[in-house]
């Protein structure tokens, strides 16, 4: 079982005099579990995912935000180093604490002409997975000429497989048995990217992407805004299941509590000026839908 562990998390928008966001985030988020991370607009919610993420755009100036992995975590992974056990994700970069197991929504590739989410996919969870390697057990001396061999500098989408890559065909499968998993029609893997998706589609790509990377720890920032109410059944199905069938554990940031209708959370955190200041069960979600996020900041200034 993976931990994500954020440890009294400051952060500072990351100019000359930027303004402090995070006031000491806490949040522990293990493998197979859903939370929730709610809090009324520009509490945080977003800073505290592009921290997990590390984007540029934010400098931590105090705390910790560690990935706590055990043997057992990659179904393909013989046997985890001892000293891969605990990682200081702020040291490392973004492609490789997704590496390690941490998705963050979909880097949604608008504009890459004739390439389509299929082949997307495929070079996505290879690239993941080499990377991984190389941080497990070190670098791939290799790498470079077998990506010579394969004709990348011409096109990286389409090379054939490389040794320890996952094929054409075996990719194929692998998708087509994540798609039925999620309902989703098959027709979708062979769209251009180009061609362009809808919003609810863009969703629906961003739960199919994990399904395929297959993360410890998943981060779906506002993934029900702007959803009609079968679309945003449609991922909550897709939600559950990457919890229920791949054990990865969900960091569900929303405003609002009806997503939680239908993904129940195992833990709600409530956060408020850049802190999380109340913790609950699904139960609290419901709460707060009742009296609103000011009943909130009643009870934590009051008893503050
Ligand atoms: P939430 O996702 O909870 O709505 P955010 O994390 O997006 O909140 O923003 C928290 C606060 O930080 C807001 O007041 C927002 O305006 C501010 N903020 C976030 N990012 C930046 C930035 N890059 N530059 C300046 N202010 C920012
Ligand atoms: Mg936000
Ligand atoms: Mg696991």
């Amino acid at each position: 079982m993976a931990t994500l562990e954020l440890k009294n998390v400051h952060a500072k928008v990351a100019e000359e005099g930027g303004e402090q966001i995070l006031e000491g985030v806490d949040l522990e988020i293990p493998s197979g579990e859903i939370h929730a991370l709610m809090g009324p607009n520009g509490s945080g919610k977003s800073t505290t995912s592009k921290i997990i993420a590390g984007h540029p755009a934010y400098d931590v100036t105090e705390g910790e935000v560690l990935l706590h992995l055990e043997e057992g975590d990659f179904d393909d992974v013989a046997e985890l180093p001892e000293d891969a056990r605990t990682w200081n994700l702020l040291e490392l970069e973004p492609n490789e604490r997704a590496a390690l197991g941490i998705y963050l929504g979909f880097q949604y590739p608008a504009e890459i002409e004739g390439v389509t989410l299929v082949n997307f996919l495929r070079t996505a969870l290879n690239a993941k997975l080499e990377e991984r390697d190389e941080l497990l057990f070190g670098e791939d001396e290799d790498a470079e000429e077998d990506d010579e061999d394969a004709g990348y500098e011409t096109s990286p989408m389409e090379g054939p497989a490389d040794e320890g890559e996952v094929g054409v065909a075996e990719f194929q499968e692998l998708l087509s048995e994540k798609m039925e998993a999620l309902d989703m029609d098959e027709s979708f893997a062979t769209r251009y990217l180009n061609a362009g998706f809808s919003g609810g589609e863009k969703k629906q790509n961003e739960v199919l992407q994990a399904a395929i990377l297959e993360p410890s720890i998943a981060v779906l920032d506002e993934i029900d805004s702007g959803l009609d109410i079968d679309r945003l059944q449609d991922v909550a199905k897709g939600i559950n299941a990457l919890r229920d069938e791949q054990d990865t554990g969900i960091l569900q940031i929303t405003h609002y509590q009806r997503i939680l209708d239908y993904v129940e959370p195992d833990r709600v955190h409530i956060m408020l000026d850049g802190e999380v200041v109340m913790e609950g069960d699904a139960e609290l979600a419901e709460q707060l839908e009742d009296k609103g996020y000011d009943w909130v900041r009643e009870q934590v200034y009051e008893t503050a």
